[in-house]
C-alpha cells in the first residue's frame, strides 16, 4: 500500500487563485494583493488580487446569459442529473487533490479532509442529484376550476461563502442550485479560496455549459458587497457571521429585493441530563469531539456544555479525560486530528475570548497558543491547545458570543426548566445536543428550544446511516433550508396556473 507524502505534494500543488467565468479562468482584478498565509506555518502561501465589481459584473453577466438563452434550464431533468453525476465521479478521481487544497487552506487534518470533507461534499451531490425530480407540487380542483403550482429556477443565484468548508459548502449550494436549473455565481471567503473555481473547472469537464457556474474571488466588501447589491441576482445564498448576514439584509432591501438565504453563526448548547449515566464515556467523548472537530471551527459546533449539577462530578474528568489526547498538530501528517487555526486574525480573536474567559470564569484546560515548527524553517503556525472553562455562567461573554474555536465553556442546571432558559439565551438558532433518555423530555426540547436541528442522544450504540430531511436556522442564525427537499424548493420559485375548464 503506497502512502501518500503530502508534504511533498504540497509543494509541488498548483495554488493558483483565479476567477473562473464563462468556463474559462481569467485573472482578478483590483489595485492591491489579498496575501493568504499557510495557517500551518504562517508562510505566505499565494496571493492575488482584491477583486472588484467589473468581476463581479462579467460574472453575473455570464450567468444571467447562460440562464436566458436556456442551456441549461432547458435540458431535461435526466440531462442535468447524468451530468452532475459525471462531475461526481470527476470529483470522485480528485479526492487527493481537493482534500489537499483544504488542508492547505484552512489547516484542517489531511486525514480528515480526505475522508470527511470530499466524502461529505460526495454526498451533498448526490443527494440534489437523487432528489432532483421530486419535488411534489400542489394542485386541486373546484367545479370547473383547476389549479395546479408549477415550480421553476430562480434565475442567477449569488452565493457567499465562509471559509471553515470551501468544497463541501460550495457543492452544498451548487448541488441543487444547478439541479432546479439555475446560473450561479460563487464568492469564496478570501481566506479559502483554493478548491471552488477547481470544483468550477471539473462542472464545466463534466459537461455543465459555460457560464452556468461562475466564480469570483476577493474581499468581502469589494466582490461580496457587489454580488449582493447586484440587481441581476435573484436569489443570495450567504453563509457567514451573523454581523455581515444582517448586511445582506441591507443589501438585499436596498437593490432589487432579491430573496435570500442565510446560513449564520451559532453558539450551540450541548445539554446532558441525568438520566443517562451509563452512557457518560460516550457523552463526554462526543462533547469534547464536537467543540475540537475542524478547531472548533464548525457554525454548528457544540460550544456550551449545559450538564445537570447531579451529575456533572462524573461527566467532567471524563471529559477531561478524552480532550487531554487531543493535541494541535501538523494539518500535513497524516496522524494529526486537530490542526491549525485558519489565520493569525481568527487566532488572536480566539486568544481574545480566552483572555476574557479567564477573567469571568474558572480555566480548566488549555488556554495557550502552542508553537509547532513545522518546517523547521522557524515558521510557526496558528495553533491553539482545545480549551475549556468551567463555573460559566449565561451572561458571560464566552457563553454568549459566538467564538469559531475550540473552547468550550461549561454550565450547570438544576432541572429541565432551568436547562431551557439557559440553552435560549443567546441570540443563535441553528443546532442543539441533548442526552436523554425520557421520551417526554425528548419531545419537549423539540417543542422549546430555540434551534433549527436538534440531535438526541439517547444510546451509546454506534451510530450508522442518517436521514436527510431538512432544517433551517432560527432567531439570528438564519433562514431557508439547504439540505434535501428543502433546498430544491429554496432554490425555485413557483407559479399557481388556474385553468377553468
Ligand atoms: P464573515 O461574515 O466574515 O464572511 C463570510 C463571507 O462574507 C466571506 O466570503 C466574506 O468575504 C464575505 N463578506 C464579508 N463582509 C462582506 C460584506 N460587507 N458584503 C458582502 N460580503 C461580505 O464570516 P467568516 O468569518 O468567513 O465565517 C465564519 C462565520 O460563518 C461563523 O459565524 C460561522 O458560524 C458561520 N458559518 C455558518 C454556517 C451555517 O451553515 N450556518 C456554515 C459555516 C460558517
Amino acid at each position: 500500500m503506497s502512502i501518500t507524502n503530502w508534504s511533498l505534494r504540497a509543494k509541488e500543488a498548483d495554488l493558483c487563485v483565479r476567477n473562473f467565468i464563462n468556463g474559462e479562468f481569467v485573472d482578478c482584478h483590483g489595485d492591491q494583493l489579498i496575501t493568504k498565509y499557510s495557517p500551518r506555518d504562517g508562510s505566505v502561501l499565494y496571493e492575488y488580487a482584491v477583486g472588484s465589481s467589473d468581476d463581479v459584473d462579467e460574472a453575473v453577466s455570464s450567468a444571467k446569459h447562460a440562464f436566458d438563452d436556456g442551456r441549461w434550464q432547458g435540458k431535461t431533468v435526466h440531462e442535468r442529473k447524468a451530468i452532475l453525476q459525471t462531475l461526481w465521479n470527476l470529483i470522485d478521481k480528485s479526492r487527493e487533490e481537493l482534500a489537499l487544497l483544504e488542508c492547505l487552506d484552512v489547516g484542517k487534518p489531511i486525514t480528515y479532509a480526505l475522508h470527511a470533507d470530499v466524502p461529505q461534499a460526495l454526498s451533498f451531490l448526490q443527494s440534489a442529484i437523487d432528489n432532483a425530480g421530486k419535488l411534489q407540487s400542489a394542485c386541486g380542483q373546484d367545479g370547473s376550476w383547476f389549479a395546479y403550482q408549477q415550480r421553476k429556477p430562480v434565475g442567477v443565484v449569488g452565493a457567499i461563502m465562509g471559509w471553515n468548508f470551501p468544497l463541501s459548502g460550495a457543492v452544498l449550494k451548487m448541488g441543487p442550485a444547478l439541479v432546479m436549473g439555475n446560473s450561479l455565481v460563487i464568492k469564496p471567503s478570501e481566506f479559502s479560496s483554493l478548491s471552488t473555481s477547481r470544483l468550477a473547472a471539473l462542472a464545466v469537464e463534466a459537461g455543465v455549459p459555460p457560464g452556468v457556474f461562475n466564480v469570483v474571488h476577493g474581499a468581502g466588501i469589494t466582490v461580496g458587497a457587489a454580488l449582493a447589491q447586484h440587481s441581476e441576482i435573484n436569489l443570495l445564498n450567504f453563509t457567514g457571521s451573523t454581523a455581515t448576514g444582517k448586511q445582506m439584509m441591507i443589501a438585499a432591501g436596498k437593490s432589487n429585493m432579491k430573496r435570500l438565504m442565510l446560513e449564520c453563526g451559532g453558539k450551540s448548547p450541548y445539554i446532558v441530563f441525568d438520566d443517562c449515566p451509563e452512557d457518560l464515556d460516550y457523552i463526554a467523548r462526543d462533547v469534547v469531539e464536537s467543540i475540537t472537530y475542524n478547531q472548533g471551527e464548525v457554525c454548528v459546533a457544540g460550544s456550551r456544555l449545559l450538564v445537570q449539577a447531579s451529575i456533572k462530578d462524573k461527566l467532567l474528568p471524563k471529559i477531561l479525560e478524552h480532550v487531554a489526547k487531543i493535541k494541535p498538530g501538523d494539518p500535513l501528517n497524516a496522524e494529526t486530528t486537530f490542526g491549525a487555526i485558519i489565520n493569525e486574525s481568527q487566532m488572536n480573536k480566539v486568544l481574545g475570548y480566552i483572555k476574557s474567559g479567564k477573567q469571568e470564569a474558572k480555566l480548566i484546560f488549555g488556554g495557550n497558543r502552542v508553537q509547532i515548527d513545522t518546517n523547521h524553517t522557524g515558521n510557526q503556525g496558528y495553533y491553539i491547545e482545545p480549551t475549556i472553562f468551567d463555573l460559566v455562567e449565561p451572561q458571560h461573554k464566552i457563553a454568549q458570543e459566538e467564538i469559531f474555536g475550540p473552547v468550550l465553556s461549561i454550565l450547570t442546571f438544576k432541572d429541565e426548566e432551568e436547562a431551557i432558559r439557559i440553552a435560549n439565551s443567546t441570540c443563535y438558532g441553528l443546532a442543539a445536543y441533548v442526552a436523554t433518555q425520557n421520551a417526554g423530555r425528548i419531545q419537549r426540547m423539540g417543542q422549546r428550544l430555540n434551534t433549527g436541528y436538534l440531535q438526541i442522544l439517547s444510546s451509546s450504540k454506534p451510530s450508522r446511516g442518517g436521514v436527510e430531511i431538512s432544517h433551517e436556522p432560527q432567531c439570528q442564525s438564519g433562514f431557508g433550508s439547504e439540505i434535501g427537499m428543502g433546498a430544491l424548493m429554496s432554490y425555485s420559485i413557483s407559479t399557481t396556473v388556474h385553468l377553468k375548464t
